[in-house]
Protein backbone atom coordinates (compact mmCIF):
# COMPACT_ATOMS: atom_id res chain seq x y z
CA UNK A 1 0.00 0.00 0.00
CA UNK A 2 1.22 3.54 -0.85
CA UNK A 3 1.63 5.16 2.21
CA UNK A 4 0.26 8.95 2.26
CA UNK A 5 2.95 11.70 2.64
CA UNK A 6 1.17 14.26 2.00
CA UNK A 7 0.77 15.71 5.16
CA UNK A 8 4.32 15.67 6.08
CA UNK A 9 4.86 16.91 2.49
CA UNK A 10 3.22 20.46 3.24
CA UNK A 11 4.25 20.85 6.56
CA UNK A 12 7.51 21.26 4.81
CA UNK A 13 6.48 23.25 2.55
CA UNK A 14 4.86 25.54 5.25
CA UNK A 15 8.64 26.13 7.30
CA UNK A 16 10.41 26.57 4.14
CA UNK A 17 8.13 29.20 3.06
CA UNK A 18 8.34 31.12 6.15
CA UNK A 19 12.14 30.71 6.31
CA UNK A 20 12.26 32.39 2.84
CA UNK A 21 10.28 35.39 4.53
CA UNK A 22 12.41 35.36 7.17
CA UNK A 23 15.72 35.59 4.98
CA UNK A 24 14.16 37.89 2.54
CA UNK A 25 13.05 40.17 5.63
CA UNK A 26 16.57 40.21 6.52
CA UNK A 27 17.76 40.91 3.03
CA UNK A 28 19.31 37.50 2.24
CA UNK A 29 18.49 37.21 -0.99
CA UNK A 30 20.58 34.19 -2.07
CA UNK A 31 19.02 32.17 1.00
CA UNK A 32 15.23 33.52 0.06
CA UNK A 33 15.99 32.72 -3.17
CA UNK A 34 17.01 29.40 -2.31
CA UNK A 35 14.22 28.66 0.07
CA UNK A 36 11.63 29.44 -2.32
CA UNK A 37 12.80 26.96 -4.87
CA UNK A 38 12.76 24.38 -2.14
CA UNK A 39 8.91 25.30 -2.13
CA UNK A 40 8.13 25.00 -5.29
CA UNK A 41 9.99 21.86 -5.56
CA UNK A 42 7.67 20.53 -2.63
CA UNK A 43 4.81 21.32 -3.87
CA UNK A 44 5.28 19.67 -7.02
CA UNK A 45 5.30 16.32 -5.11
CA UNK A 46 2.76 17.73 -3.37
CA UNK A 47 0.89 18.23 -6.33
CA UNK A 48 1.10 14.05 -6.80
CA UNK A 49 -1.37 13.36 -4.29
CA UNK A 50 -4.37 15.76 -5.48
CA UNK A 51 -6.61 13.28 -6.69
CA UNK A 52 -8.15 15.78 -8.98
CA UNK A 53 -6.47 16.59 -12.04
CA UNK A 54 -7.58 20.19 -11.63
CA UNK A 55 -5.86 20.88 -8.24
CA UNK A 56 -2.78 18.72 -9.35
CA UNK A 57 -2.77 21.83 -12.09
CA UNK A 58 -3.55 24.72 -9.36
CA UNK A 59 -0.64 23.29 -7.30
CA UNK A 60 1.66 23.08 -10.26
CA UNK A 61 1.36 26.73 -11.52
CA UNK A 62 1.87 27.80 -7.86
CA UNK A 63 5.09 26.14 -7.82
CA UNK A 64 5.94 27.40 -10.94
CA UNK A 65 5.62 30.92 -9.45
CA UNK A 66 7.89 30.42 -6.44
CA UNK A 67 9.99 29.39 -9.26
CA UNK A 68 9.57 33.03 -10.99
CA UNK A 69 10.00 34.54 -7.61
CA UNK A 70 13.02 32.90 -6.53
CA UNK A 71 14.82 33.50 -10.39
CA UNK A 72 13.44 37.38 -9.39
CA UNK A 73 15.11 37.62 -6.34
CA UNK A 74 18.24 36.44 -7.47
CA UNK A 75 18.61 38.12 -10.68
CA UNK A 76 18.74 41.06 -7.78
CA UNK A 77 15.80 42.49 -8.59
CA UNK A 78 14.49 42.49 -4.79
CA UNK A 79 17.66 41.80 -3.41
CA UNK A 80 19.64 44.29 -0.66
CA UNK A 81 22.35 45.08 -3.76
CA UNK A 82 19.80 46.77 -5.30
CA UNK A 83 20.18 50.97 -4.00
CA UNK A 84 16.68 51.85 -2.76
CA UNK A 85 16.64 54.43 -5.31
CA UNK A 86 16.74 52.20 -8.51
CA UNK A 87 14.70 49.86 -6.55
CA UNK A 88 12.32 52.15 -6.52
CA UNK A 89 12.79 53.35 -10.40
CA UNK A 90 11.95 49.48 -10.93
CA UNK A 91 8.49 50.28 -9.36
CA UNK A 92 7.95 52.94 -11.58
CA UNK A 93 6.25 51.21 -14.08
CA UNK A 94 3.92 48.95 -11.67
CA UNK A 95 3.04 52.30 -9.68
CA UNK A 96 2.38 53.89 -13.26
CA UNK A 97 0.08 51.03 -14.53
CA UNK A 98 -1.80 51.92 -11.38
CA UNK A 99 -3.33 54.91 -12.83
CA UNK A 100 -6.29 55.28 -14.11
CA UNK A 101 -8.74 57.52 -16.02
CA UNK A 102 -11.90 58.72 -14.79
CA UNK A 103 -14.38 61.17 -16.01
CA UNK A 104 -17.13 60.30 -13.18
CA UNK A 105 -18.89 63.83 -12.75
CA UNK A 106 -20.64 64.92 -9.25
CA UNK A 107 -23.75 65.18 -10.60
CA UNK A 108 -23.19 60.71 -11.60
CA UNK A 109 -23.56 60.11 -7.97
CA UNK A 110 -26.99 59.97 -7.06
CA UNK A 111 -27.48 61.49 -3.30
CA UNK A 112 -24.68 61.06 -0.60
CA UNK A 113 -25.24 65.47 -0.72
CA UNK A 114 -23.41 65.90 2.59
CA UNK A 115 -20.48 63.20 1.82
CA UNK A 116 -20.06 65.22 -1.66
CA UNK A 117 -19.58 68.68 0.77
CA UNK A 118 -17.48 67.04 3.37
CA UNK A 119 -15.11 66.10 0.75
CA UNK A 120 -15.14 69.29 -1.19
CA UNK A 121 -14.57 71.21 2.01
CA UNK A 122 -11.82 68.84 2.35
CA UNK A 123 -9.33 69.34 -0.50
CA UNK A 124 -10.94 73.65 -0.43
CA UNK A 125 -9.26 73.79 3.01
CA UNK A 126 -6.01 72.05 1.32
CA UNK A 127 -6.20 73.86 -1.59
CA UNK A 128 -7.30 77.49 -1.01
CA UNK A 129 -4.47 80.24 -0.93
CA UNK A 130 -4.12 80.74 3.16
CA UNK A 131 -3.19 84.41 4.61
CA UNK A 132 -0.06 85.49 4.99
CA UNK A 133 1.29 84.71 7.99
CA UNK A 134 -1.92 81.94 8.55
CA UNK A 135 -0.50 78.46 9.52
CA UNK A 136 -3.01 75.76 8.70
CA UNK A 137 -2.51 72.01 8.54
CA UNK A 138 -3.83 71.15 5.25
CA UNK A 139 -6.22 68.03 5.04
CA UNK A 140 -4.76 65.61 2.57
CA UNK A 141 -5.75 62.19 4.30
CA UNK A 142 -10.02 60.86 4.07
CA UNK A 143 -11.42 57.87 5.08
CA UNK A 144 -14.50 56.77 3.54
CA UNK A 145 -16.32 53.98 5.54
CA UNK A 146 -19.81 52.42 5.23
CA UNK A 147 -21.52 49.22 3.60
CA UNK A 148 -19.98 47.58 0.19
CA UNK A 149 -21.54 49.44 -2.92
CA UNK A 150 -22.72 52.65 -1.63
CA UNK A 151 -20.63 54.38 -3.87
CA UNK A 152 -17.37 55.13 -2.29
CA UNK A 153 -15.36 54.21 -5.39
CA UNK A 154 -17.37 56.44 -7.03
CA UNK A 155 -16.61 59.50 -4.46
CA UNK A 156 -12.86 59.10 -5.03
CA UNK A 157 -12.97 58.85 -8.86
CA UNK A 158 -14.99 62.02 -8.95
CA UNK A 159 -13.13 63.94 -6.70
CA UNK A 160 -9.66 63.19 -8.65
CA UNK A 161 -12.05 64.28 -12.02
CA UNK A 162 -12.93 67.11 -10.24
CA UNK A 163 -9.77 67.82 -9.30
CA UNK A 164 -8.28 67.05 -12.67
CA UNK A 165 -5.80 65.13 -10.34
CA UNK A 166 -3.85 61.82 -11.45
CA UNK A 167 -6.15 58.92 -10.11
CA UNK A 168 -3.77 55.98 -8.87
CA UNK A 169 -6.54 53.02 -8.10
CA UNK A 170 -4.87 50.63 -5.49
CA UNK A 171 -6.68 47.79 -3.56
CA UNK A 172 -4.79 47.25 -0.71
CA UNK A 173 -4.68 43.49 -0.27
CA UNK A 174 -4.12 42.96 -3.90
CA UNK A 175 -1.06 44.95 -3.02
CA UNK A 176 0.11 43.39 -0.03
CA UNK A 177 -0.84 40.06 -1.56
CA UNK A 178 1.52 40.26 -5.02
CA UNK A 179 4.52 42.09 -3.77
CA UNK A 180 5.05 40.22 -0.79
CA UNK A 181 7.57 41.51 1.17
CA UNK A 182 7.94 44.05 -1.63
CA UNK A 183 4.54 46.42 -0.62
CA UNK A 184 6.30 48.49 1.31
CA UNK A 185 8.54 49.98 -1.55
CA UNK A 186 5.49 50.08 -3.73
CA UNK A 187 4.18 52.55 -1.46
CA UNK A 188 7.19 54.41 -1.54
CA UNK A 189 6.83 54.46 -5.58
CA UNK A 190 3.64 55.30 -5.18
CA UNK A 191 3.44 58.45 -3.19
CA UNK A 192 6.59 59.59 -5.38
CA UNK A 193 5.27 58.94 -8.65
CA UNK A 194 2.11 60.61 -7.00
CA UNK A 195 4.17 63.87 -5.72
CA UNK A 196 5.11 63.72 -9.56
CA UNK A 197 2.29 63.81 -11.70
CA UNK A 198 0.60 66.15 -8.76
CA UNK A 199 -1.76 67.03 -7.82
CA UNK A 200 -3.21 63.40 -7.62
CA UNK A 201 -5.60 61.00 -5.78
CA UNK A 202 -4.18 58.02 -4.36
CA UNK A 203 -7.35 55.62 -4.08
CA UNK A 204 -6.68 52.66 -1.72
CA UNK A 205 -9.77 50.38 -1.77
CA UNK A 206 -9.81 47.65 0.95
CA UNK A 207 -8.00 49.42 3.06
CA UNK A 208 -8.66 47.17 6.48
CA UNK A 209 -6.54 44.44 4.87
CA UNK A 210 -3.53 46.81 5.86
CA UNK A 211 -3.99 46.34 9.31
CA UNK A 212 -5.40 42.78 8.85
CA UNK A 213 -2.08 41.70 7.33
CA UNK A 214 -0.21 42.62 10.23
CA UNK A 215 -2.14 40.41 12.41
CA UNK A 216 -1.85 37.63 10.30
CA UNK A 217 1.80 37.80 10.34
CA UNK A 218 3.96 39.54 12.53
CA UNK A 219 6.76 39.76 9.85
CA UNK A 220 9.55 42.64 8.94
CA UNK A 221 8.01 43.15 5.80
CA UNK A 222 4.41 43.92 7.04
CA UNK A 223 5.19 46.27 10.07
CA UNK A 224 7.93 48.17 7.20
CA UNK A 225 4.64 48.04 5.17
CA UNK A 226 2.68 50.29 7.77
CA UNK A 227 5.32 52.42 8.83
CA UNK A 228 5.68 53.29 5.90
CA UNK A 229 2.32 54.09 5.07
CA UNK A 230 2.10 55.84 8.20
CA UNK A 231 4.77 58.23 7.25
CA UNK A 232 3.47 58.81 3.83
CA UNK A 233 0.01 59.58 5.50
CA UNK A 234 1.56 61.93 7.57
CA UNK A 235 3.27 63.74 4.99
CA UNK A 236 6.59 63.87 6.27
CA UNK A 237 7.83 64.70 3.13
CA UNK A 238 8.33 68.34 2.96
CA UNK A 239 8.00 68.43 -0.79
CA UNK A 240 4.03 67.69 -0.60
CA UNK A 241 3.41 69.85 2.22
CA UNK A 242 3.20 72.66 -0.79
CA UNK A 243 0.05 73.15 -2.73
CA UNK A 244 2.06 72.26 -5.94
CA UNK A 245 2.39 68.90 -4.91
CA UNK A 246 -1.19 68.67 -3.51
CA UNK A 247 -1.48 64.69 -3.04
CA UNK A 248 -5.21 63.76 -1.65
CA UNK A 249 -5.15 59.99 -0.24
CA UNK A 250 -9.21 58.64 0.03
CA UNK A 251 -9.03 55.35 1.51
CA UNK A 252 -11.76 53.36 1.71
CA UNK A 253 -13.60 50.65 3.60
CA UNK A 254 -16.41 48.03 4.56
CA UNK A 255 -15.19 46.52 8.20
CA UNK A 256 -13.66 50.16 9.58
CA UNK A 257 -13.81 48.52 13.43
CA UNK A 258 -11.00 46.51 12.03
CA UNK A 259 -8.93 49.42 11.70
CA UNK A 260 -5.76 49.90 14.05
CA UNK A 261 -6.73 53.37 16.22
CA UNK A 262 -2.95 54.46 15.31
CA UNK A 263 -4.19 54.28 11.83
CA UNK A 264 -7.73 55.83 12.30
CA UNK A 265 -6.20 58.16 14.01
CA UNK A 266 -3.59 59.72 10.75
CA UNK A 267 -7.50 60.59 9.08
CA UNK A 268 -8.38 62.90 12.20
CA UNK A 269 -11.60 64.36 11.55
CA UNK A 270 -12.20 63.12 8.20
CA UNK A 271 -13.52 60.09 8.65
CA UNK A 272 -17.01 59.99 6.27
CA UNK A 273 -19.38 57.74 6.36
CA UNK A 274 -20.96 56.93 3.32
CA UNK A 275 -24.45 55.31 4.08
CA UNK A 276 -26.77 52.90 2.66
CA UNK A 277 -29.39 54.76 -0.21
CA UNK A 278 -32.21 56.59 1.43
CA UNK A 279 -35.73 57.20 -0.36
CA UNK A 280 -34.31 60.15 -1.98
CA UNK A 281 -31.11 59.03 -2.67
CA UNK A 282 -32.29 55.49 -3.98
CA UNK A 283 -34.62 57.82 -6.22
CA UNK A 284 -31.66 60.10 -7.87
CA UNK A 285 -29.76 56.38 -8.30
CA UNK A 286 -32.54 55.30 -10.08
CA UNK A 287 -33.03 58.31 -12.42
CA UNK A 288 -29.01 57.99 -13.22
CA UNK A 289 -29.58 54.41 -14.26
CA UNK A 290 -33.28 54.30 -15.57
CA UNK A 291 -33.68 58.11 -17.00
CA UNK A 292 -30.24 58.97 -17.95
CA UNK A 293 -29.78 55.84 -19.41
CA UNK A 294 -32.57 56.20 -22.00
CA UNK A 295 -34.77 53.76 -20.87
CA UNK A 296 -38.79 53.97 -19.95
CA UNK A 297 -40.50 52.17 -17.11
CA UNK A 298 -44.33 52.10 -16.86
CA UNK A 299 -43.42 52.16 -13.20
CA UNK A 300 -42.70 55.05 -11.53
CA UNK A 301 -38.78 56.27 -10.32
CA UNK A 302 -40.91 56.64 -6.67
CA UNK A 303 -42.86 54.00 -6.48
CA UNK A 304 -39.28 52.22 -6.72
CA UNK A 305 -36.91 53.95 -4.81
CA UNK A 306 -40.09 53.13 -2.01
CA UNK A 307 -39.63 49.27 -3.05
CA UNK A 308 -35.59 49.20 -3.03
CA UNK A 309 -35.43 50.08 0.63
CA UNK A 310 -31.88 48.21 2.08
CA UNK A 311 -30.55 47.92 -1.65
CA UNK A 312 -27.35 49.54 -2.55
CA UNK A 313 -26.02 51.62 -5.02
CA UNK A 314 -24.68 48.93 -6.96
CA UNK A 315 -27.82 46.25 -5.78
CA UNK A 316 -29.98 49.09 -7.06
CA UNK A 317 -27.78 49.23 -10.00
CA UNK A 318 -27.82 45.26 -10.73
CA UNK A 319 -31.67 45.01 -10.25
CA UNK A 320 -31.76 47.65 -13.04
CA UNK A 321 -29.68 45.64 -15.00
CA UNK A 322 -31.51 42.71 -14.22
CA UNK A 323 -34.79 43.98 -15.46
CA UNK A 324 -33.34 45.96 -18.84
CA UNK A 325 -31.89 42.17 -19.52
CA UNK A 326 -35.62 41.07 -19.28
CA UNK A 327 -37.42 43.83 -21.32
CA UNK A 328 -34.57 43.36 -24.10
CA UNK A 329 -35.62 39.60 -24.54
CA UNK A 330 -39.09 39.76 -24.44
CA UNK A 331 -38.91 42.44 -26.96
CA UNK A 332 -36.12 40.57 -29.32
CA UNK A 333 -37.32 36.86 -29.32
CA UNK A 334 -35.16 36.60 -32.29
CA UNK A 335 -32.03 37.54 -31.22
CA UNK A 336 -30.75 34.20 -30.24
CA UNK A 337 -31.52 33.41 -34.07
CA UNK A 338 -29.39 36.46 -35.17
CA UNK A 339 -26.54 35.65 -32.66
CA UNK A 340 -26.21 32.42 -34.51
CA UNK A 341 -25.71 34.17 -38.08
CA UNK A 342 -22.81 35.24 -36.85
CA UNK A 343 -20.80 38.92 -36.16
CA UNK A 344 -22.11 40.58 -39.35
CA UNK A 345 -25.69 39.92 -39.44
CA UNK A 346 -25.82 41.06 -35.66
CA UNK A 347 -24.01 44.28 -36.37
CA UNK A 348 -26.45 44.84 -39.08
CA UNK A 349 -29.74 44.35 -36.72
CA UNK A 350 -31.12 47.39 -34.29
CA UNK A 351 -32.05 45.97 -31.01
CA UNK A 352 -35.62 46.79 -30.36
CA UNK A 353 -36.20 48.56 -26.91
CA UNK A 354 -39.70 48.78 -24.57
CA UNK A 355 -41.25 50.24 -21.49
CA UNK A 356 -39.74 48.23 -18.63
CA UNK A 357 -42.47 46.74 -16.67
CA UNK A 358 -43.78 45.93 -13.03
CA UNK A 359 -42.93 42.50 -14.06
CA UNK A 360 -39.20 42.50 -15.08
CA UNK A 361 -38.87 45.17 -12.04
CA UNK A 362 -40.38 42.48 -9.71
CA UNK A 363 -38.52 39.48 -11.19
CA UNK A 364 -35.21 41.62 -10.73
CA UNK A 365 -36.27 42.36 -7.26
CA UNK A 366 -36.10 38.60 -6.42
CA UNK A 367 -33.32 37.73 -7.40
CA UNK A 368 -31.42 40.43 -6.47
CA UNK A 369 -31.36 40.43 -2.88
CA UNK A 370 -30.18 43.19 -0.44
CA UNK A 371 -27.11 41.87 1.21
CA UNK A 372 -26.39 44.68 4.18
CA UNK A 373 -28.78 43.99 7.06
CA UNK A 374 -29.89 46.16 9.66
CA UNK A 375 -27.51 44.96 11.83
CA UNK A 376 -25.28 45.64 9.67
CA UNK A 377 -26.09 49.59 9.37
CA UNK A 378 -26.16 49.40 13.44
CA UNK A 379 -23.04 48.19 13.37
CA UNK A 380 -21.57 51.54 11.92
CA UNK A 381 -23.95 53.91 13.42
CA UNK A 382 -22.25 52.61 16.84
CA UNK A 383 -18.41 52.89 15.30
CA UNK A 384 -19.85 55.82 14.23
CA UNK A 385 -21.17 57.32 17.58
CA UNK A 386 -18.03 55.55 19.24
CA UNK A 387 -15.19 57.73 17.42
CA UNK A 388 -17.19 60.81 17.64
CA UNK A 389 -17.01 60.45 21.37
CA UNK A 390 -13.19 59.10 21.34
P1 LIG B 1 -17.99 51.00 -3.06
O1 LIG B 1 -16.66 51.57 -3.47
O2 LIG B 1 -18.64 51.78 -1.95
O3 LIG B 1 -17.99 49.53 -2.77
P2 LIG B 1 -18.72 51.74 -5.74
O4 LIG B 1 -18.46 53.20 -5.70
O5 LIG B 1 -17.69 50.89 -6.40
O6 LIG B 1 -19.00 51.18 -4.28
O7 LIG B 1 -20.15 51.49 -6.40
C1 LIG B 1 -20.39 50.39 -7.25
C2 LIG B 1 -21.32 50.78 -8.36
O8 LIG B 1 -22.62 50.99 -7.83
C3 LIG B 1 -20.92 52.08 -9.04
O9 LIG B 1 -20.08 51.86 -10.12
C4 LIG B 1 -22.27 52.64 -9.46
O10 LIG B 1 -22.65 52.13 -10.69
C5 LIG B 1 -23.23 52.13 -8.41
N1 LIG B 1 -23.46 53.11 -7.33
C6 LIG B 1 -23.18 52.95 -6.01
N2 LIG B 1 -23.53 54.04 -5.30
C7 LIG B 1 -24.04 54.92 -6.19
C8 LIG B 1 -24.57 56.25 -6.08
N3 LIG B 1 -24.67 56.88 -4.90
N4 LIG B 1 -24.99 56.85 -7.22
C9 LIG B 1 -24.91 56.23 -8.41
N5 LIG B 1 -24.43 54.99 -8.58
C10 LIG B 1 -24.00 54.33 -7.49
Amino acid sequence: MKVDLSGQVWAQFEQAQTRAKHHLDEGRSEEAAAEYRRCANLLRQYSQYAIDASVRKQRLERAEKFDQLAARIQSGLMGQAVSESSALDDYRETVRGLVTKTDVGWDEIGGLEETKREIQTAYALALARKPEGVRMRSPRNILLYGPPGTGKTLLAAATSHELDATFFNVRVSDMLSKYFGESSKLISALYREAGAQAPSVVFLDEFDALTAAREGDESGAERRVLSTLLSELDGLDNKRKDEKHYVLTIAATNIPWQIDKAVISRFGARLIYVPLPDEAARRAILEIEIERKGHASEVSVAALARALGGYSGREIEAVVGHAVASMVRRTNPDLLQQASLGREALAAYTLKVGVLTVADFESAQMAIRPTTTPKDVARFELWRQQIEVE
